[in-house]
């Protein structure tokens, strides 16, 4: 590159072209305690109980709303086991200060079992499925699943399910046909091919002994007695749900990536939590809110529409003295949710020069929502410019970025509401490729970017 070019020019470039072995380095290792995470916290009950325990250790202490908030205290508030609220009271006055918000969301697609799930036919029993968030079903078939969830029985104990994970341990499974009888199947578009009501997971096919009609299900609830004590009816009080049963590994023989599931949006959560954890500044106050229901439009107690947060930050101001008006005012927040990562197999979806492109840094979207940005935060350049020099000052590799082809689709992210409670909010977050599959791939040289700009974010 020439020196005018040089000054004059943007471009992308990936991390991995520039960085020193040192920096590589730093890359891998801290890939190593992601890939931890996603495999014990696939779901966002799982998310939450690691994400307290990672707290734990670096001395947050449970908060419960009516409590005096100290300054220089850390703390976490646990929201129903779904939604966690991790932070810390600064020493700078949070009228002038504000208060930085990272926030991230720790459910993902998968498919939920229904109420009443259990059904046996032809020598195989299943448990019926309501999918949750944006799928591809086809995805979902012939793959192994695991089962997480809890059982509220009928006497009040909660039983917690993880059955799968384990390499002892039995998969459940989702039928296909096969393709030699296929030809009319073939003929349906991949949205239509494997109906929502043909998600039934394959959990058994041998029969209680000397039992005549269901005795496959009637043997896969005597198993379930066995093991949680349960009937049948205990699933009306159940939240289960089929997930992939494949932990995350290295992508490529250079390992540069990381395959898993639901990277979106442990594979920000984790970045955002653990900056907070290991960074040692004492001024400012910080939350990071690792939201549940994200994938259903945020909806719920504990999505981020629910004024847990506003109620959080009005507790944070009432015990400092302060007007919580003034301090929403002059807060901050980086809406910490992935992107769809520049894919040359699909090119058609995307316009590469306002993609992001994978192992080019975090991935920084002035705006979301789908046709006229529809549905968008759109977050001002005054607040984009303040973040260019944060990320400059401390030298955060970080790219712009826009979500696909203008007409093709779109989607949102919690940013916009959070942006109502008068707070300057961007989304910031780590490319994708696959997203929403059941096995998605992230960069690590990414993921190291997205921690680096959290920690740039919060000091
Ligand atoms: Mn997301
Ligand atoms: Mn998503």
């Amino acid at each position: 590159m020439s020196e005018l070019s040089e000054k004059l020019l943007y471009e992308k470039k990936s991390i991995y072209r520039t960085a020193d072995a040192k920096t590589k380095e730093d890359i891998f290792a801290y890939a190593e305690g992601y890939k931890h995470f996603i495999d014990v916290a696939k779901t966002e009950r799982e998310a939450v109980k690691e994400g307290i325990a990672l707290a734990e250790k670096k001395g947050y202490m449970p908060y419960k709303f009516g409590d005096r908030i100290e300054v220089g205290a850390r703390y976490y508030y646990n929201n129903r086991n779904k939604n966690l609220f991790v932070f810390r009271i600064g020493s700078e006055d949070i009228e002038k200060d504000g208060i930085r918000i990272i926030a991230a969301h720790i459910d993902s697609p998968r498919l939920d079992l229904k109420q009443c799930p259990v059904y046996e036919d032809s020598e195989m029993c299943f448990f019926k499925t309501h999918y949750y968030g944006g799928i591809k079903k086809y995805q979902w078939t012939t793959i192994p699943l695991a089962l997480h969830g809890v059982i509220v029985r009928a006497d009040g104990a909660e039983m917690i399910v993880n059955v799968g994970e384990d390499d002892t341990d039995p998969v459940f499974y989702i039928n296909d046909l096969l393709p030699h009888l296929a030809q009319e199947q073939s003929k349906k578009t991949l949205g239509e091919a494997i109906p929502g009501e043909s998600l039934n997971v394959l959990v058994g096919a041998m029969p209680v002994e000397g039992e005549e009609g269901d005795a496959i299900k009637l043997n896969v609830l005597r198993i379930l007695n066995e093991k949680y004590g349960i009937t049948e009816a205990d699933f009306l009080s159940a939240e289960i749900c089929a997930v992939p049963a494949a932990k995350a590994r290295d992508v490529g023989f250079d390992r540069a990536l990381v395959g898993g599931y639901g990277h979106d949006d442990r594979v920000c959560s984790y970045p955002a939590l653990t900056a907070l954890l290991d960074s040692p500044d004492t001024r400012h106050t910080v939350i990071v809110v690792l939201a549940d229901k994200e994938e259903i439009g945020s909806e719920g107690n504990t999505g981020m529409q629910s004024y847990l947060l506003e109620d959080l930050m009005e507790q944070i101001a009432a015990s400092a003295g302060k007007n919580p008006r003034v301090v929403r005012s002059v807060s901050t927040c980086l809406s910490a949710d992935v992107n769809a990562a520049y894919d040359p197999n699909f090119k058609d979806a995307f316009e590469k020069a306002n993609s992001s492109m994978l192992s080019c840094g975090a991935a920084l979207s002035k705006y979301t929502g789908s046709r006229g940005k529809s549905g968008s935060n759109d977050a001002s350049a005054e607040y984009i410019g303040r973040l260019r020099r944060i990320f400059a000052q401390k030298g955060v590799v970080w790219q712009s970025a826009e979500l696909g082809k203008v007409d093709l689709g779109g989607g949102g992210t919690v940013a916009k509401y959070i942006s109502k409670m008068n707070i300057d909010v961007v989304d910031l977050g780590v490319p994708v490729i696959s997203m929403h599959a059941p096995y998605e791939v992230i960069s690590k040289a990414d993921l190291y970017s997205a921690y680096l700009a959290f920690l740039a974010f919060i000091e």
